[in-house]
């Protein structure tokens, strides 16, 4: 298996190294030279194995033989060992038309887990294997750089080095981070917005000698290992519906920011999995709602909600979905994005949009009715959505067709966003990992948010 990119500008390359370049060095995005087919016999076979078993089958299809299938149970076994609950992403029933998809059982509490568990073991394994050091930088706003440093925390022949604005993350995943005391992590919290921080990693990257000197490697959502890790539950929990005795019609409901979540999902149904619909869920930050609906995909101004994971103007997996709209034409893709840089749109002609239209259905969800969506499915099942999951359900109950089937994600444990549950007056306990959070001491830098303050900063760690 063959990863090129989404601009045509890459010499077809190997999983491993696809891992490690991140975005494309033509600035594209890296997809499968070819998608595997999972046929009938296939899905019959997968459908009792248990979630590491069936992630193994899948990175076997996309690791290609470059890494040994031993060491690829390994890694899968390390990542999905560390969940609290034995099925990993278990499923769980609300009513015959809608289910919840729980991916909230890792480590910190979110769905980011799934794959960065896996992305970390994956660096490690990388290290030993070309001896060399790994290092990490990225930005978050918050539930990625938990995430991330929990993917990596301890590892021999990785450093980490996660900036977040600081008193900009919620509590939570602010002490999630910085509790973390392994000499191998380094938390700056920059006096600034995620933009800010977002902004100086975008030029320590652009910065080549910097960048060679480290080896610098990223950890955001366009790593092409980040999204074969999430197609895994899709299949995983469609197979859980049809032990139920579902049959056709069943449909996923994905909260959106970044597109590298329900892209998962089309790249699992361009596998063969049998997915009705993806029902495409966003907050007031709507700009995907408004290029399924109205066939334009243009920022607008930015919104803080209740769901701050979600609070993306620009979608960063975005671009994939377009190689494939535009039937895999990378010169066209190419076309498009520069016609994006340039004029800050893109506009897709009709019949492109009847096709976007048959992929997806979109729905954004207003900040009050996210908050209703609690109160609401908590009081009638005393089931607690987080905010972004609750955007998710909001958009089954918009977009549910008669006799549909919807999978809804939880992309993230309630406990995570008190600050907006308690709004509606629900009262929660804390599971017990995170109570034990507000009594650790934290460790991080508060630094200014100049490049150079930040690159000494850097020098001094890797
Ligand atoms: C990251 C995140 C999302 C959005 O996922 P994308 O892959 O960026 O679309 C939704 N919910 C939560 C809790 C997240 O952390």
């Amino acid at each position: 298996m063959k990863y090129i990119s989404t601009r045509g500008q890459v010499a077809p390359t190997g999983f491993i190294d696809a891992v490690l370049m991140g975005l494309a060095d033509d600035g594209g995005l890296l997809v499968p030279q070819s998608v595997p087919k999972v046929t009938a016999d296939t899905l019959q076979a997968w459908r009792k194995l248990s979630y590491a078993d069936l992630a193994l089958e899948v990175f076997s299809l996309y690791a290609g033989g470059e890494i040994p299938r031993e060491e690829l149970k390994k890694l899968v076994d390390d990542s999905y060992g560390t969940f609290r609950h034995e099925e990993v992403t278990p499923v769980r029933k609300l009513n015959d038309n809608l289910y919840v998809l729980e991916l909230f059982h890792g480590p910190t509490f979110a769905f980011k887990d799934v794959a960065l568990q896996f992305l970390g073991n994956l660096y490690s394994y990388i290290s030993r294997r070309t001896k060399s050091i790994i290092h990490i930088l990225g930005a978050t706003s918050g539930d990625t750089g938990a995430s991330a440093i929990e993917g990596v925390r301890g590892k021999e022949g990785i450093r980490i080095c996660i900036l977040h604005p600081h008193n900009k993350v919620s509590k939570v995943q602010e002490l999630q981070m910085t509790t973390v005391d392994d000499a191998n992590v380094l938390n700056l919290a920059v006096e600034g917005t995620f933009d800010d921080c977002q902004r100086i990693i975008k030029d320590l990257f652009a910065d080549v000698g910097f960048k060679r000197k480290y080896h610098l490697r990223a950890i955001n959502s366009i790593n092409i290992a980040r999204l074969l890790a999430q197609t895994v539950y899709y299949f995983y929990a469609y197979f859980r519906l049809e032990e139920q005795g579902v049959k056709g019609n069943v449909s996923f409901s994905v909260p959106t920011g970044n597109f590298g979540d329900i892209f998962a999902g089309y790249l699992a149904k361009r596998m063969g999995l049998p997915i009705h619909r993806l029902l495409l869920a966003t907050n007031e930050n709507n700009i995907l709602e408004r290029f399924v609906n109205e066939g334009v995909y243009q920022p607008g101004e930015f919104r803080g909600t209740y769901s701050p994971s979600m609070d993306i103007q620009v979608a960063s997996n975005f671009e994939r979905y377009l190689y494939y709209l535009y039937g895999e034409d990378a010169a066209a893709v190419a076309s498009l994005m520069a016609g994006f840089k340039a004029e800050g749109r893109i506009e897709i002609p009709a019949e492109k949009r009847k096709q976007v239209q048959a992929d997806f259905a979109a729905y954004g969800v207003r900040n009050e009715e996210c908050l209703d969506t609690i109160g609401g499915y908590h009081g009638r099942y005393g089931y607690l959505l987080d905010p972004h999951t609750a955007c998710g359900v909001a958009a089954v109950d918009k977009l549910a067709e008669q006799g549909e089937v919807a999978v809804a994600l939880s992309t993230a444990h309630p406990a995570k966003f008190d600050e907006a549950i308690r709004l509606r007056g629900i009262p929660q306990t804390f599971p017990p990992q995170i109570q034990a959070l507000f009594d650790k001491p934290q460790f991080r830098t508060v630094v200014g948010g100049t490049n150079v303050e930040i690159q000494a900063r850097l020098e001094k760690f890797f």
